[in-house]
């Protein structure tokens, strides 16, 4: 059975721990592919740009909008956020699962534009750890950690449109169980229309004496 690459959509609460999660998902096994997106938010401490996020100003995030060049984006805590179109469709066309760790309002975007996407949401073992987790990250004030929880009780809201939901208690064990879901997403039937629609043809031939 061939294996077309599937859009992965990955979200959860700031401090939920998915970046260290995708980062060694995608350096452990070779079908997946990491997007970078564009944003208008500041550089924190020990970013890098064309690593993190490709960091832009408004104007070229307007831009780059403009001219379809991303396939979602949204707005958060006062930022613009977007994935960028040409990458991510040339390396679904190679095969590799695509993983996009964004927020919810562009995970239903691409529930819409892209049926057969896996949407995945990282809770945390408990909301007094993801407090602590924000708090030692140390890179954010009071006042945006404050936004950030707030923005977390609102996403909260809408997990159910989540296919599966993971908890992000031990890293290496939560890495492997999305592995595992991202496997099963590839034998879904919708991911498999050429094999099925072979399959289904021989059978009517076979069935009408053809064969
Ligand atoms: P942070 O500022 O902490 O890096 O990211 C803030 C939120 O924006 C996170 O929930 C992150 O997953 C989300 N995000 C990052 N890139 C994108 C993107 O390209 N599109 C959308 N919709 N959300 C994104």
């Amino acid at each position: 059975m061939k294996h077309e690459g599937i859009l992965i959509v990955v979200s959860g609460f700031s401090g939920a721990g998915k970046g260290t999660l995708m980062k060694r998902l995608v350096s452990k096994y070779e079908n997946y592919a990491l997007s970078i997106s564009m944003t208008t938010r500041g550089k924190r401490a020990g970013e890098t740009d064309g690593v993190s996020y490709f960091f832009v100003d408004r104007p070229t995030f307007e831009e780059t909008l403009a001219r379809d060049g991303l396939i979602e984006h949204a707005v958060y805590c006062g930022n613009y956020y977007g994935t960028p179109r040409e990458w991510v469709e040339n390396q679904l066309e190679q095969g590799k699962d695509v993983v996009l760790e964004i927020e919810i309002q562009g995970a239903l975007k691409i529930r819409e534009r892209y049926p057969n996407s896996l949407l995945l949401f990282v809770m945390p073992p408990s909301i007094q750890e993801l407090q602590a987790r924000l708090g030692k990250r140390g890179t954010e004030t009071p006042d945006v950690i404050r936004a950030r929880l707030q923005r977390a009780a609102q996403e909260a809201e809408g997990i159910e449109a989540y296919d599966f939901i993971v908890v992000n208690d031990d890293l290496d064990a939560c890495m492997e169980q999305i592995h595992e879901i991202v496997r099963a997403a590839h034998l879904r039937p919708g991911c498999n229309k050429e094999f099925i629609n072979q399959l289904k043809g021989e059978l009517q031939a076979l069935v009408k004496g053809e064969k």
